[in-house]
């Protein structure tokens, strides 16, 4: 990815951008563009052939103002301070969005994952635990997965923690297995989450699913799980990709079978694929840039943030772009993009399924009651749509673009919960 070295830059200079569109105390701004606290860590791994390999990990509180803080943990070469910093004032925005009781928190670690061997790997995501353990807890700072982690990963965490502090503790992380604690519909809540904003876009944009031609770019767990259900509905996914190459099909793919393929291959090499779809499929092969660049209706990036710049907005040619990855346009290129009369749906509400289900593993983790598969759907649902409509409402009536909707939305709760801590007085250095 080009363009993300100052990734948190680029975030605060949006932050800057949309604090002056909402009607925000501008203190309140003042205390987001900063984070409360990041920590970097050197994990010592002991590796197969018994030598010993360092690795930095990052977490970040960013904002802890409506909660204990949450943000997923990314296990990738790319992994940087100012990444994490960004990743974790988007789940600020995003908690409060969805109106979670969450603060904003995200981690990484700088490795290469399928470099390792699952051994390596699982030694990685408990050193990566015990160097945080006085960090996180389920009344502080919850994990849970992103790119290159998953279930497995999540599992080993929280058995660390639970080592470490002698007693079970499965709110701590969530996205682990469902046999230790792990909800039912969190795998497919961040693609699920996605669907229904798009389903509920296309209602009022009188879409008819058919018609519409999309474009995915990465084929992970959020990107799976939004193609699977928009073919569900009709919609022709005409092109998908992963990091090594994208595929296109003017018929549309199907995605079931490729996922199939995929999953098979990565439990005969463990806990990644090293197929690239490319190699499953029949396909006309495609380079991801060529990928953003289609004429299609709907371009959904779904891999790594700040593929869209300055560089290719003015190629876009998808009428409408749903971020499913966390920041995919970078701050400038959006504003081409909206001279343009580009719709985009935020990263901050449409990937926000992910966490509103990690936000139900949570409870049910602290209630000790498991919620059926049926009951998880219902509540995302209703909580994502509700969200949606705020948010459009708010863009139409206000006219502004769906991004400064939503953060308005977010900073006017986050002022709200500011100042009923009580820190009005302070904010205006002591005038009543
Ligand atoms: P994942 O690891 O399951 O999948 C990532 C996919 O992106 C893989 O197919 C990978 O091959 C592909 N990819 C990696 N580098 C690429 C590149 N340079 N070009 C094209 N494709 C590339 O990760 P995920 O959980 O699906 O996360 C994807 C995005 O969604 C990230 O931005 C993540 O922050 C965001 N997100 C995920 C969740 C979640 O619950 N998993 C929630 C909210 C947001």
């Amino acid at each position: 990815m080009s363009n993300t070295n100052d990734i948190y830059q680029d975030a605060l200079n949006r932050l800057r951008q949309m604090g002056q569109d909402a009607d925000v105390s501008p203190e309140v701004l003042d205390s987001l563009m900063r984070a409360e606290v990041v920590v970097t860590v050197s994990l010592p791994v002991r590796m197969d052939d018994g030598s010993t390999k360092y690795f930095t990990g990052y977490r970040c509180h960013y904002n802890d103002v409506l909660g204990p803080t949450k943000g997923g943990i990314r296990f990738h070469p790319q992994v940087s301070r100012s990444e994490v910093q960004a990743l974790a004032l988007w789940m600020t925005i995003k908690c409060a969005i969805a109106g979670l009781p969450y603060g904003g928190a995200k981690g990484g670690v700088e490795v290469n994952p399928k470099a390792l061997s699952p051994m390596e790997l699982e030694r990685l995501s408990r050193a990566y635990v015990r160097a945080m353990a006085d960090f996180i807890g389920p009344d502080i700072d919850i994990p849970a997965p992103d790119v290159y982690t998953n279930a497995r990963i999540m599992g080993w965490m929280m058995d660390e923690y639970e080592t470490i502090k002698r007693r079970r503790s499965p709110a701590v992380i969530t996205g682990k297995p469902i046999s230790l604690g792990g909800s039912l519909g969190r795998d497919e809540a961040t693609g699920r989450g996605a669907y229904l904003c798009i389903r509920e876009m296309a209602t009022r944009l009188g879409w008819v699913p058919a018609e519409i031609r999309v474009a995915i770019q990465g084929f992970g767990n959020a990107g799976y799980h939004v193609a699977r259900l928009l073919q569900k509905d009709g919609y022709r996914i005409v092109a998908i990709s992963d990091s090594k190459g994208a595929i296109y099909s003017e018929e549309g793919f199907d995605i079931e079978s490729i996922w199939t393929h995929k999953m098979q291959a990565s439990q005969v090499q463990g806990v990644y694929c090293e197929h690239a779809i490319c190699e499953l499929v029949e396909h006309k092969n495609i380079s991801n840039d060529e990928l953003l660049e289609l004429d299609v209706d709907l371009l959904i990036p779904a891999a790594l943030e700040g593929v869209i710049t300055t560089k290719n907005a003015a190629n876009i040619k998808a009428t409408h772009i749903v971020e499913v990855a966390n920041g995919p346009i970078l701050s400038e290129a959006e504003n081409i993009l909206l001279e343009r009369n580009k719709i985009i749906l935020p990263d901050v509400l449409a990937n926000s399924g992910g966490v509103i289900v990690s936000y139900f593993e949570w409870v049910q983790n602290r209630s000790g009651y498991a919620w059926s598969l049926d009951e998880i759907r219902a509540r995302l649902e209703e909580m994502i749509v509700k969200a949606f409509n705020e948010v459009w409402h708010t863009s139409m009536h206000e006219e502004r673009s769906l991004r400064s909707a939503a953060y308005t939305m977010a900073l006017r709760r986050i002022g709200d919960a500011v100042a009923a801590h009580g820190t009005r007085e302070y904010f205006k250095n002591g005038k009543k």
